[in-house]
């Protein structure tokens, strides 16, 4: 471990180029630590190490420290006779533990579902997808449903958010388990959700040069990963390649206000990029561009896909450079930006098949190295190299 460390610290000050082996070696060592939950030891850990290898690259690094309030699934289930699902608590969704009769609604749990069905103080199930999970609890809610049982629209289990505190105990279950709950209206079940208040303990990872008064560009993404996924490709990736091209970009000297931030508490709803904005105000007036990297180690589409600021984009184009246009695609780090009028770029290569799985386990250090050139080419062209 130590000498592959002072192996790194020599890499750092030589080479200028994106190198896949030391991208490789930061992901290692990320995903290895486990699930970066915001505000658990393990988040704890990679925030040091990202700081500790940016100052190891010759930038100056602070912590920004942020609380919030969020919900956390202690283990939710549905048992019917002798079967026992395992479900997962919609965050935000109070807890509790009931014993009612089930309900099936055909469809996705619309109000136009609900024609003729007495759901009053029973558990309903609907399908997932159409519209977001606090609207399906609040038709439920409003016909007087005690809870909601919502069952993913693709075989495997989901991790859902009301975006809000839910009106009733919410609940996923994977659609392969949950399926066959349709064919089971009127019998008796129990459900457990295992919803809990608490504070989260966050910090971002601010990097820059000593000599840097102000951010012109900010180059960042979310460290942070949901419960149970290693997060290699949400958002190991992204971080990992903001940490090289801050290696690679440290002795240029057109690069100086060139800052680089790793957000805390994406998943649990870009509690660290509306922090940072919030908290600086000054530095997000006088931002040239902010550029978000979420999920860009694996190849889920046909190139790599890049949203946002109509100008930067055509600058993109005009450089020839090939990408999916993802338009205004909101959900990550980049947003709380956009909103404050900054021109950001979200680059984002799509959602692969083990996004927020315990299978979220490889990213590809040369697909990281591929959209690292061309977040390099924007940061020379906006800069003026
Ligand atoms: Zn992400």
């Amino acid at each position: 471990m130590k000498r592959g460390l002072w192996l790194i610290l020599l890499l750092g000050f030589s080479a200028l180029s994106f190198a896949p082996e030391r991208a490789k070696a930061d992901l290692d060592y990320l995903v290895g630590i486990g699930p970066r939950v915001a505000g658990s030891p393990a988040a704890a850990q990679a925030a040091e190490y990202l700081a500790q290898q940016a100052r190891a690259a010759g930038y100056v690094t602070e912590f920004q420290s942020f609380s919030y309030t969020r919900s956390r699934d202690t283990g939710s289930s549905l048992s019917l006779g002798e079967s026992r699902l395992e479900a997962f608590a919609l965050s935000g969704s109070p807890g509790g533990s009931f014993e009612a009769v089930l309900q099936a609604v055909p469809g996705i749990g619309a109000a136009g579902d609900y024609d003729n069905l007495d759901v009053q103080g029973k558990i309903v199930v609907v399908r997932r997808g159409g519209i977001p999970f606090l609207e399906k609890a609040r038709q439920a809610a409003a016909r007087g449903a005690l809870a909601i049982v919502v069952v993913n629209n693709e075989p495997g289990g989901v991790r859902g958010t009301y975006g809000a505190t839910g009106p009733i105990p919410g609940v996923t279950v994977a659609g392969r388990d949950g399926e066959g709950l349709f064919a089971r209206s009127g019998e008796r079940v129990r459900l457990v959700v295992g919803s809990v208040l608490e504070q989260a303990q966050a910090r971002n990872v601010i990097a820059r040069r000593a000599d840097s008064q102000a951010p012109g560009v900010v180059v960042g993404g979310h460290y942070d990963s949901v419960p149970g996924a290693p997060g290699a490709n949400d958002n190991a990736s992204g971080t990992v390649t903001a940490l090289e091209l801050a290696r690679t970009l440290r002795s240029e000297s057109w690069a100086r206000d060139v800052w680089f931030v790793w957000f805390d508490g994406e998943e649990d709803g870009l509690w660290g990029s509306r922090n940072f904005v919030q908290a600086y105000p000054e530095w997000v007036r006088g931002l040239r561009a902010m550029i978000n990297l979420d999920m860009v180690g694996v190849r889920a589409s046909s190139a790599l896909g890049i949203g946002g600021n109509p100008a930067l984009l055509e600058l993109l184009e005009r450089s020839g450079v090939q990408f999916n246009d993802i338009g205004n695609s909101g959900g990550s780090d980049h947003t709380p930006f956009a909103q404050a009028g900054v021109p950001v770029l979200f680059f984002h290569w799509g959602i692969d098949p083990n996004y927020h799985q315990p299978t979220d386990t490889v990213a590809d250090p040369q697909v990281m190295a591929e959209t690292a050139g061309v977040v390099r080419l924007v940061l020379e062209r906006i800069l003026g190299r």
